[in-house]
């Protein structure tokens, strides 16, 4: 710490380039400080420092980090305390452009694997990004000194050890955890899609927050008898709430009565979310996906013959390309990608589908005969995908009653209650016969793996490579821009700076021997033995602040890139 002190009075007034002489490793009371990226000037992108403190130190019990999904939550857990104490000292010191700020990654409601922290059994680690204090461009080394030596100590004495987490609370936080990862266990063994929680909030504040919609106006989750299921926990009394099973679920009801609610819950459920964010036990199973329409995406060599066939000029659609995908053949690509990376199940709101994909109904089937209509509507296609291939769907769907016909379950939304109206609904279907011809065809149809080439996947820019993200929606991968608007399971901006440097790594390992699944694959298992770091191109230092995706978002990302070449 002397020699950091020294330093920074040497350098005193000098130009800011002087401030890259302090990289470097420094020991201070309790604790290591890395110094790993001094910034070139006030305005770059802050420096990037590390805090060490051993175990010994520490003293943070193994049961809490032994267990991946305990040590992620502990880890989430230091990244909210750095986050708030970090709030208290963050340009305390004052100067030109970025100057005094000290961040570290803020997570949002739900609980991902991030670098931001990291626990082992050695040490424990947190990761900040600081500006390094300048009047115009030169040193404030004293400014400096009371950041790195004064304020750092300091959050460091008040956040790190044991007692200064608030034990009972991480223990808490445990007890949650382990309970989410009992309910997704019991949907693997029960074969169940998903878990609703009695009592859930499932409503968000706005549509720009993610936060609980406040008590008073909420109407609480409540599983109707027949589809109530009783998980035991770990810890606690046991949990009841709505099962959805493997197969075909509708979700129906009246327009305002909260189906697209109930459904967006289940696209989060993927995640466990913190406590007090009313969707704690509203559990998805992992590989559920979100499909959608997405018109004017771009297309490499999908075989989206299962749904689209006979396009004008005679198109290919077993390996269909487009820079401007319509409607339906995005949502049929969005569904075909979502398989081939694994997904087995779909969730679809149609709010967000193309009409014409979802249902061609009997009147329509006799004025445009199926010759004259490329698309096999997804209604003559959920039930092959289900007994074909064990891929269940969850249907939002207000506005068409033909699905009766294909479900195994159907819900009702009703004043934000859901009713179980199965029954019902197979009597309607019953008696009231619908008109039309099912178009379906012999079976499902291929997925088809592609083979990405390492065309495309470099992220070459001048003689630079660049791939970055620019909030939680944009990539920019080289000299081309990945909107990712419509991946609406990709929760933090932290995921998409993740994506950006897996893409950047896959692109080194593309050659079209390989296929898209499992070069991800790959990916996956090199993530779970070196931990999250190793995506970073500052693997051994301060990685950056990122947060792990999903297999099937990174998937989507590189499906989105405009430059992808797929052999
Ligand atoms: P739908 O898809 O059936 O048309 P939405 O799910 O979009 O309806 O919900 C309509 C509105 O009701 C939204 O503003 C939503 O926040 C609110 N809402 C949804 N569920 C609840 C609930 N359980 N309690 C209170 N308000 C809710
Ligand atoms: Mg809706």
């Amino acid at each position: 710490m002397n020699r950091l002190k020294q330093q920074l009075s040497r350098i005193d007034g000098k130009g800011y380039k002087a401030y890259k002489d302090i990289q470097g490793v420094y020991h201070f009371p309790g604790f290591q400080l890395f110094i790993d990226y001094v910034q070139g000037d006030p305005f770059a992108s802050p420096s990037r420092i590390r805090i060490r403190m051993e175990q010994e130190k520490a003293g943070y019990p193994v049961v809490w980090y032994k267990q991946q999904h305990r040590r992620t939550a502990l880890e989430d857990w230091i990244t909210r305390m750095w986050f708030e104490q970090t709030n208290r000292f963050s340009f305390k010191v004052k100067g030109t452009g970025k100057s005094g700020l000290i961040r570290v990654d803020q997570p949002g409601q739900e609980i991902l694997r991030r670098t931001s922290a990291v626990v082992t059994e050695k040490y424990v680690e947190v990761r900040l990004t600081v500006g390094l204090p300048a009047r115009g461009r030169s040193v404030l080394g004293n400014k400096a000194e009371e950041m790195l030596c004064q304020f750092i100590p300091q959050m460091v004495r008040d956040t790190l050890p044991y007692a200064k987490l608030e034990p009972e609370k991480v223990e808490e936080r445990m007890r949650l955890v382990d309970n989410q990862q009992e309910i997704r266990a019991r949907l693997q063994e029960e074969g169940w899609v998903a878990f609703i929680a009695d009592g859930s909030v499932l409503p968000r504040e706005s549509g720009i927050s993610d936060r609980p919609l406040s008590a008073g106006k909420v109407v609480s989750f409540q599983a109707p008898d027949s589809l109530k299921k009783t998980i035991s926990v770990p810890h606690g009394k046991p949990i009841s709430g709505m099962v959805i099973q493997k197969g075909i679920t509708l979700i129906v009801g009246g327009g305002y009565h909260g189906k697209s609610t109930l459904l967006q819950a289940m696209e989060r459920g993927v995640y466990d979310h913190v406590e007090g964010d009313g969707r704690e036990y509203v559990i998805t199973v992992e590989d559920a996906v979100k499909v959608r329409a997405e018109d004017g995406r771009r297309v490499e060599k999908v075989n989206i013959s299962p749904f689209i066939n006979n396009l004008p000029f005679g198109r290919d659609t077993f390996r269909f390309s487009t820079e401007d995908a319509s409607g339906s053949t995005s949502q049929a690509t969005n569904i075909m990608e979502s398989l081939e990376a694994g997904s087995r199940c779909l969730l679809i709101d149609e709010d967000t589908s193309a009409t014409n994909f979802m249902i061609r109904d009997g009147r329509m089937q006799k004025l445009v005969s199926k010759g004259k209509e490329p698309i096999t509507p997804f209604i003559d296609k959920v039930r092959q995908l289900y007994q074909e291939k064990e891929i269940s769907s969850v249907l939002v769907l207000g506005g068409s009653g033909d699905y009766f016909d294909v479900a195994d379950t159907v819900i009702m939304m009703d004043e934000y209650q859901p009713r179980d109206v199965t029954a019902e609904a197979k009597e309607i279907a019953q008696v009231r016969k619908n008109e039309r011809i099912r178009e379906g065809g012999e079976g499902f149809g291929d997925i088809t793996p592609r083979y990405p080439l390492a065309k495309g996947l470099i992220p070459r820019k001048g003689n630079k490579e660049k791939a970055d993200a620019k909030g939680r929606t944009v990539i920019v991968f080289g000299t081309s821009t990945i909107d990712l608007s419509g991946v609406e399971q990709l929760v933090h901006p932290s995921q998409t700076q993740a994506i950006a440097d897996m893409m950047r790594k896959l692109g080194k390992k593309a050659n079209g021997g390989k296929s898209l699944h499992d070069l991800i694959e790959e990916l996956y298992r090199e993530i779970d033995e070196k931990g999250l770091d190793v995506i970073s191109l500052f693997y051994g230092q301060h990685p950056g602040d990122l947060a792990l995706p999903r297999k099937l978002e990174l998937a989507a990302a590189l499906n989105r890139l405009r430059t992808l070449t797929i052999k």
